[in-house]
């Protein structure tokens, strides 16, 4: 079959459109014939290295599909079956091997692009606003990125809870969309101090929390814009990693810092099945609108992680997969 291999880290010219062999279903797995998969972030940083892992590797922590074979201790799923899923690292791929706890039935009403689309991005959201700081109404929030895949959907769900929403961008057309889902204010990150512009937007109250997925270029700023006990949730290196930070800080005004990843939120059945139940209730209620910006063909997956690199996103990007 044919996958989206990396053999070395490196820039996006180093995915190799390989020939590898098709898995073979195992007794506790779903292999599933992938129709799209979802490019992330986290990707980009198994590629260039800064999240290490063994190479070669076939890349891809997400896709949907149709199930082509069960595994004969798997129960639920059925040949056949539409599914989204998130996988450890394959899904850029043809085939791909699925664990049955990782998969979810597509409601009818839910396409299989906008199945590759909703999991990473839409789970992350909801923990991080349900999890991570527990949005409530009244709240003031900084949403970084707030156009960006995972931003867009941050800056929604924080609307639908009731609170006000301070949405950085780096451009007039990206300031646009995320006050087109409900931004109350924008700040333009790359030109204008964060800190002051939310004391201004706030008359120097601040804010209860930010979501921060840009890292390196934001951490400071996001600090500084938080009000007395206010919580950073800094979840994403868009930018870089953020240096590591001397905990006294934290003393200052006793800001909460946390530095989530999805998989711990979503580790048991249970919270997974939760927290999918509610993705797909507010994307079928329309409270979340999972936005496809970009398909590529798998094969063209250089230029995908080119595109989210160069900061061209305003929603999911996708691999299609044709078979
Ligand atoms: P996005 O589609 O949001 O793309 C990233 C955005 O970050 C860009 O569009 C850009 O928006 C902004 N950005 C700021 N500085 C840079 C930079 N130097 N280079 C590139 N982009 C920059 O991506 P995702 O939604 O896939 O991911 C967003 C973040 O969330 C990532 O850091 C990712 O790792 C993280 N994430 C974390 C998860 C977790 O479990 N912790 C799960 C899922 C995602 P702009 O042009 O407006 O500045």
């Amino acid at each position: 079959m044919k996958a989206i291999q990396v053999l070395k880290p490196g820039n996006a010219k180093c995915l190799v459109y390989a020939t590898v062999p098709k898995p073979t279903v195992a007794a506790k797995s779903i292999l599933v014939r992938n129709a799209f998969s979802g490019v992330n972030y986290i990707d980009t940083y198994i590629r260039t290295g800064l999240y290490p892992t063994k190479m070669p590797a076939i890349l891809g922590r997400e896709g949907s599909g149709i199930i082509e074979q069960v595994g004969r201790d798997v129960h639920g799923f059925n040949i056949g079956d539409r599914i989204a899923y998130l996988a450890t690292e394959n899904s850029y791929a043809e085939f791909c091997n699925v664990e049955p706890k990782s998969a979810v039935k597509l409601p009818q009403n839910v396409s299989l692009e906008v199945g590759a689309a909703s999991l990473i991005q839409g789970l992350t959201a909801i923990t991080l606003v349900r999890r991570s700081y527990q949005v409530k109404k009244g709240d003031t929030i900084l949403v970084h990125a707030a156009a960006g895949g995972t931003g867009r959907l941050v800056v929604q769900l924080c609307k639908h809870l009731g609170a006000t929403v301070i949405g950085t961008v780096s451009t007039e057309e990206k300031a646009a969309i995320a006050t087109g889902l409900g931004a109350d204010h924008i700040i333009y990150y790359t030109k204008e101090d964060v800190a002051e512009k939310v004391r201004g937007y706030t008359n120097g109250e601040m804010v209860h929390a930010v979501f921060d997925g840009v890292g390196k270029n934001t951490f400071q700023g996001s600090f500084d814009s938080l009000k007395r006990c206010g919580t950073l949730v800094s979840f994403g290196n868009a930018s870089g990693k953020v240096p590591p930070i001397e905990i006294n800080m934290l003393s200052k005004g006793n800001i909460v810092l946390l530095r989530p990843m999805l998989y711990s939120y979503i580790a048991t059945p249970e919270e997974f099945s939760a927290a999918n139940t509610e993705l797909f209730d507010l994307i079928s209620k329309k409270v979340l609108d999972i936005n496809i910006c970009k398909q590529f063909d798998l094969k063209d997956a250089t230029l995908a992680h080119e595109f989210i690199e160069a900061r061209k996103t305003t929603g999911k990007v996708l691999l299609k997969i044709a078979h």
